[in-house]
């Protein structure tokens, strides 16, 4: 029987994909055969993300674009179709977080929050909706977070992105299970990348108690995101949908 992991011949988005979690995926996918479109704001990220994914053997663009707004969309969607005529996997994985109490966040910062978290996957899955229902197959990955489940006193907004990242992914894998579209968000526990390193350097105590609470005695890393990247992107997960899986050493699931 041929490898079901396999993505030769595949073309995958990942928004995020310069850094952190995202190139993480990337590489992973990129390990099991896919080309990438890698996207982000930063260019000197991107082009170091396509100098990673090109030791690996891998065909990769960047598209620099702010995923937040809808024209960008058009231009990642066009920029993929032109470079290797299809889309097979969206890895909507971009993020951002900032710590303050709920009462001290203004409505700009809210809604940049919700933009970059939750609405820009939203206009992802609508963008790559007509390619995916040409090839007759798709797979949406989206990146929740621990915050997808429980409360953080700190990042209220950021807890409800990731909320409704996980409801997001649930509506979309029923609407197009049809379509033979599967729609599956992944959870990260506490991951050592540049979104972390801030909390991980203000938070007194925060590296002790992330440490004494996860079973697996570890921060994650990214690369840690690369073996559930290609399982949810390729055939081997074929008959599952709207499910969310921690990536987190047992942090989410210990009693005490
Ligand atoms: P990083 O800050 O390392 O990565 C964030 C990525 O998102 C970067 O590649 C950044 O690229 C990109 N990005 C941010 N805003 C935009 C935007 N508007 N348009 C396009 N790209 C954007 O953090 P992580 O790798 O940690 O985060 C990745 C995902 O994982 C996020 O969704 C985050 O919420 C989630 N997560 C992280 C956890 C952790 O502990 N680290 C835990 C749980 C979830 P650029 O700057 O070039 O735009």
């Amino acid at each position: 029987m041929d490898n079901p992991f396999d993505l030769s011949g595949k073309a995958a988005i990942v928004t995020g994909g310069n850094g952190g979690i995202g190139l993480g995926m990337a590489e992973g996918l990129a390990r099991a055969g896919a080309s990438l479109v890698v996207v982000g704001r930063n260019a000197a990220k991107n082009e170091a993300a396509l100098a990673r994914l090109a030791k690996l053997g891998a065909r990769a663009i960047a598209v620099q674009a702010d995923v937040a707004r809808r024209d960008a969309w058009q231009r990642i969607v066009a920029a993929a179709l032109g470079e290797f005529g299809r889309i097979d996997v969206l890895v909507n994985n971009a993020g951002i977080s900032l710590r303050k109490a709920p009462q001290d966040f203004s409505l700009e910062e809210w809604r940049d929050i919700l933009d970059t978290n939750l609405t820009a996957a939203f206009l992802g899955a609508q963008a790559v909706y007509p390619e995916f229902k040409r090839l007759g197959a798709g797979k949406i990955i989206n990146t929740g977070s621990l915050c997808s489940i429980l409360g953080g006193a700190f990042n209220v907004p950021y807890t409800a992105s990731k909320g409704g990242i996980l409801q997001l992914t649930r509506g979309l894998a029923v609407a197009w299970a049809k379509d033979n579209i599967q729609v599956n968000a992944v959870l990260p526990g506490w991951i050592e990348t540049d979104l972390s390193k801030r909390a991980r350097a203000s938070i007194p105590g925060l590296d002790e108690r992330v440490l004494a609470r996860s079973p697996a005695g570890r921060w994650g890393r990214p690369e840690d995101h690369a073996g559930v990247a290609v399982f949810l992107a390729s055939r081997a997960s074929e008959f599952i949908t709207g499910a969310a899986i921690p990536v987190d050493g047992g942090y989410s699931i210990q009693l005490l």
